[in-house]
């Protein structure tokens, strides 16, 4: 597995980062267990960087598949907190659920914010700074969806890494469009930030061009490392061959098809009623504020959840 040093921190990472979201239980809800036989199997394939939040849930998992592991690994998590006092407690939380003496990236999971991020949340950025000085975290960084964001972040001294969301149709970027975010991308990589992708398969819509997807992030000056979110052993094979360069096609053996069996809603629905417009078949409907699926009606054709701004439609 290649490896890339991030920007001008000393993190050398592999070239796959195990997204860990989407085993935890805002998505498939795996028992720690066996999601951290998935990651376990990454780990002993090459990958050395996990991708991980507080919201996620997913620290168990994680501490489980490193059990006597014996490469280095570079775990990267991300916080909501605003306050000094509040990334405190999401830093130690880490510390002691991972089991681990440092971590590699803290970032300030920020997503949706804009630059006013940082005057926001000044007090949980100045905690990460301390904590990188005391050597607890070897890295601060923020994660992104917003393209003002990844501009301003590029500016500042204080931060190592940046994370934005960066797809080949553009879906979920705020306040600009794909060529905007990747200009964004090339001059963070200009300022020596280290980066990494997130969505390049845009939440799962563009499995069905895998080979495009991961060609477009990975074709983009600057940017050299992906976080894929998986929750099966076929899919690490598949992406780490996707990853070598060869084509996985359905006649491959390490191809994993697409198995849409179920639409679900997740809790980040903010029942702004986009996919309900968008459904062809009156399948969904707001209820209390959120988007409801009538799986009788749900034909699984997958309309909808490009629409979402948020993400929260999956199909699992
Ligand atoms: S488009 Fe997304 S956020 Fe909007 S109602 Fe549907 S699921 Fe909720
Ligand atoms: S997958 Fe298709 S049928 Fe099902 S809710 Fe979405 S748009 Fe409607």
């Amino acid at each position: 597995m290649q490896k890339v040093t991030l920007g001008n921190t000393s993190l050398l990472v592999s070239q796959l980062c195990f997204g860990a979201l989407p085993m935890g239980p805002l998505q498939r809800d795996m028992p720690p267990k066996q999601g951290a036989q998935v990651i376990r199997h990454a780990l002993d394939r090459g990958v050395n960087f996990i991708d991980t939040a507080q919201v996620y849930r997913t620290y168990e998992h994680i501490r489980l598949a490193k059990e006597g592991c014996p490469q280095e690994i570079i775990i990267a998590t991300k916080s909501y907190a605003e306050t000094y006092n509040e990334m405190q407690a999401a830093v130690e939380e880490a510390l002691t659920e991972l089991d681990v003496d440092t971590l590699g990236i803290v970032h300030l999971h920020a997503a949706r914010m804009g630059p006013e991020l940082f005057e926001k949340r000044s007090g949980a950025l100045r905690c990460l700074v301390d904590c990188k000085k005391r050597g607890i975290i070897q890295a601060v960084g923020i994660s992104t969806h917003t393209v003002a964001a990844v501009r301003a972040a590029a500016r500042r001294d204080d931060i190592d890494v940046i994370f934005p969301l960066i797809n080949v149709r553009g879906q979920g970027i705020r306040g600009g469009s794909r060529e905007e975010m990747a200009e964004a991308i090339f001059e963070a990589h200009n300022q020596g930030k280290g980066l990494y992708a997130m969505k390049v398969y845009a939440g799962g819509n563009l499995l069905q061009d895998r080979r495009g997807a991961l060609d477009y992030v990975l074709g983009l000056p600057g940017m050299n490392v992906v976080a894929i979110g998986m929750v099966d052993e076929k899919e690490v094979d598949m992406n780490l061959h996707l990853l070598k360069g060869e084509n996985v096609d359905a006649k491959s053996p390490h191809y994993v098809p697409i198995t849409s069996k179920k639409l679900i809603v997740s809790r980040f629905c903010k029942g702004c009623g986009s996919c309900v417009e968008a459904c062809p078949n009156q399948a969904l409907a707001l209820s209390n504020g959120k988007a409801r699926v009538d799986e009788e009606l749900c034909i699984l054709c997958g309309y909808c959840n490009p629409v979402c701004p948020e993400f929260a439609i999956r199909m699992v």
